[in-house]
């Protein structure tokens, strides 16, 4: 079999399928889970590829994001499912422009055109949702539980099989980048609590959408503590940048390294994204009422 199309567990229809540039963004991994597909992010040719070698009837989306959706129309003769919080912007995908913050900004031509001409993300229709707690049975009689975790975006899901302990985890991705929350519908509480969710569950081999396969129980363990002490980093960075009395805005604080190493590649975009990030860790903060808000800018309390 092709390198990129992993068999998961004997005697089951489990498959990973690892994205182009090993599912780095802007591209992402698959799951194929009996006839069920879960993203589509892996690339053209190998979405083609998977199209040929299995009999996809349904195709499920992690979240909305375009990196997990992208070329889906390739599958558009079955049917497409999400969570509820996803269908609209998966059906209107110029959402995303403010879900992004890059409406009216250098970084929004540029956008459309990846979205129409690059992966083809205008015009698709969702067919049904699913739900927290769903379960869908695939094979001989496996089931797959689907379990709402949002914090990276709304309506991220991720698909748990009790019985092989597997699950993917989509986007709570285990990548050295750490958590992404850079959409106005991102959350750092929630997402906390996604991956607490996460540590609760008895898994020896997980995917996610970026950083690939994992197995053992202690190795997975580790890598969820180690993704989420990303979030205590950040945020230590953050405090030490504001004072008890002057304030801070989420502007002040950019291009400090908090969230990227480097800015060099689609600056206006990644600036955007760094802002928003910066401003969930304040919102994280004041609900904690560590910080307080004065005019347009936070301090210490
Ligand atoms: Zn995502």
């Amino acid at each position: 079999m092709i390198d990129y199309i992993v068999p998961l567990f004997k005697d089951a229809n489990i498959f990973f399928i690892q994205g182009q540039r090993k599912g780095r963004v802007p591209y992402s991994n698959s799951m194929v889970l009996g006839d069920y597909l879960i993203d589509t992010g892996v690339s053209a040719t190998r979405l083609k590829k998977v199209k040929k070698t299995f009999e996809i009837k349904k195709l499920l989306f992690s979240h909305w994001h375009d990196d997990h959706i992208r070329e889906c129309n390739i599958f558009s003769d079955i049917p497409f499912y999400c969570h509820p919080e996803s269908k609209p912007i998966i059906e209107d995908i110029d959402k995303l422009l403010d879900l992004y913050e890059i409406r009216n900004t250098p970084a929004e031509p540029q956008f459309k055109l990846y979205l129409s001409d690059i992966i083809d993300a205008y015009g698709i229709k969702i067919e049904g949702t699913f739900e927290h707690n769903d379960m869908i049975t695939i094979g001989n009689d496996i089931q797959v539980k689907i379990i709402y975790a949002p914090g990276h975006s709304i309506g991220h899901c991720i698909f748990h099989i009790p019985e092989l302990k597997f699950a993917f985890l989509g986007d709570i991705d285990l990548s050295t980048f750490g958590p992404w929350y850079g959409g106005t519908d991102s959350d750092v509480i929630e997402f906390i609590e996604s991956i607490d969710k996460v540590l609760n569950l008895d898994l020896e081999t997980v995917v996610t959408g970026h950083s690939g396969l994992y197995k053992g129980k202690k190795l997975i363990r580790h890598e969820l503590e180690k993704y989420k002490s990303i979030f205590i980093r950040r945020e230590e960075m953050i405090k030490a940048l504001l004072s008890e009395t002057k304030p801070r805005t989420p502007e002040d604080l950019l291009e400090k390294n908090i969230i990227y190493k480097r800015y060099d590649f689609l600056k206006p975009f990644l600036l955007a994204i760094e802002k928003t990030m910066i401003q969930k860790h304040f919102d994280k903060l004041l609900v904690e009422k560590k910080i307080e808000k004065k005019n347009d800018g936070y301090m210490l309390k």
